[in-house]
């Protein structure tokens, strides 16, 4: 009885001990005790379905409802794969099929066409555990290019395969393969026209109308149950793009970045910009080796560093330590979350 009282004293210390210092290890007993053991690691999923110019006037309320249904549905998925001790990469890899599977969205079916009306998507994935990584670019017949990206990490020595080989590959995994017809819709082919047809009168990224036909990426960026980051991005790339474009989405450290040591982000917005400013590392960059936090660091890489080139877009980011950042220099990013604490926000527009 006197031990076990004894033994209590000590289990009280030990807390208050945590609780007032803040002590990352003690040792008790032999057995060596952190700050995890005695409270809950925190998770939570962030998604982005395209920043641009989304603006108010332009929405009905129709649309402007079916994009917020949609961000919680998926939002939803990822979080219970999360709650249910899923894995960072399987609530990623969920979240973004759900995207693509939708013609909401600029990822998959869907996605905006080039300029021979033709579709070629763009896909990354990063683990922030192993810093392992995968992608394709300029693919057709991939159902769920984000799937893709993820075997190529997993299953073949290399980082980024292109076009047909890409293909092969996806095939040879046992993956959806469709036909590219599957992907095309009015809606995006309406966009192209618009877009060539302007194309002849006016500068295209001084128009603010077209430049909200150019976006809509998608991305997911997820914190587990076991502290493990993961960042996806997908994408159909820019409307009337030409000559086999690829921006930011499949380049690890512009589009798409992860890792436990900071945190993990997807962007979407012009992806030449994106690029060049290599968005997605250089936040993680700002964390490790300045002290920023996510929030800041997004900040400055979006709202200095891309748009003094005269860039534009956003990223989704979430720390090791839960915490999230939804940052834009646009009207607007499709966006939403959820944390361990079961919140749920939605927002369209920058204002929000
Ligand atoms: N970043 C994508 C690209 O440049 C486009 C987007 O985010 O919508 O291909």
């Amino acid at each position: 009885m006197i031990f076990r009282f004894n033994y209590f004293i000590e289990l009280v210390s030990i807390i208050l001990f945590f609780f007032l210092f803040g002590c990352e290890n003690y040792n008790i007993r032999g057995k060596t005790f952190n700050q995890n053991d005695l409270k809950n690691q925190n998770f939570g999923i962030v998604i982005h379905g395209g920043a641009g110019t989304i603006l108010q006037k332009n929405m009905t309320k129709e649309m402007d409802l079916r994009y917020r249904i949609k961000l919680e549905e998926i939002v939803k998925l990822g979080y219970s794969i999360l709650k249910n001790g899923g894995t960072s990469q399987e609530a990623v890899e969920k979240t973004i099929n759900e995207m693509e599977n939708s013609p909401l969205f600029n990822a998959g079916k869907g996605a905006v066409l080039n300029s021979k009306a033709q579709i070629e998507l763009d896909a990354s994935f990063m683990n922030g555990k192993t810093l392992n990584a995968g992608a394709v670019a300029g693919v057709n017949t991939i159902k769920n290019p984000i799937s893709a990206a993820i075997k190529v990490m997993e299953n073949s020595p290399h980082v980024m395969l292109f076009g047909d080989g890409a293909e092969e590959f996806a095939l040879s995994e046992g993956l959806d393969i469709v036909d590219p017809d599957y992907f095309f819709t009015k809606e995006r082919l309406q966009d192209l026209k618009r877009v060539k047809s302007a194309e002849k009168k006016t500068a295209l990224f001084l128009d603010n109308d077209l430049k909200n036909l150019k976006y809509g990426t998608v991305g997911c960026v997820a914190l587990d149950k076991n502290g493990n980051l993961a960042a996806g991005t997908s994408t159909g790339g820019m409307t009337n793009k030409k000559w086999n474009r690829i921006g930011d989405a499949p380049i690890i450290g512009a589009g798409t970045y992860a890792n436990n040591k900071t945190c993990a982000i997807s962007a979407t917005g012009w992806g030449e910009f994106f690029i060049r400013n290599v968005v997605a590392y250089d936040i993680s960059a700002l964390m490790e080796y300045k002290g920023l936090n996510i929030k800041e660091a997004s900040d400055i890489v979006i709202n200095q560093k891309v748009a003094k080139l005269g860039g534009d877009g956003g990223v989704i980011g979430i720390d090791k330590d839960g915490n999230i950042a939804m940052e834009m220099n646009t009207n607007g990013m499709y966006r939403a979350y959820m944390n361990s604490r079961g919140d749920l926000i939605i927002k369209i527009y920058s204002d929000e």
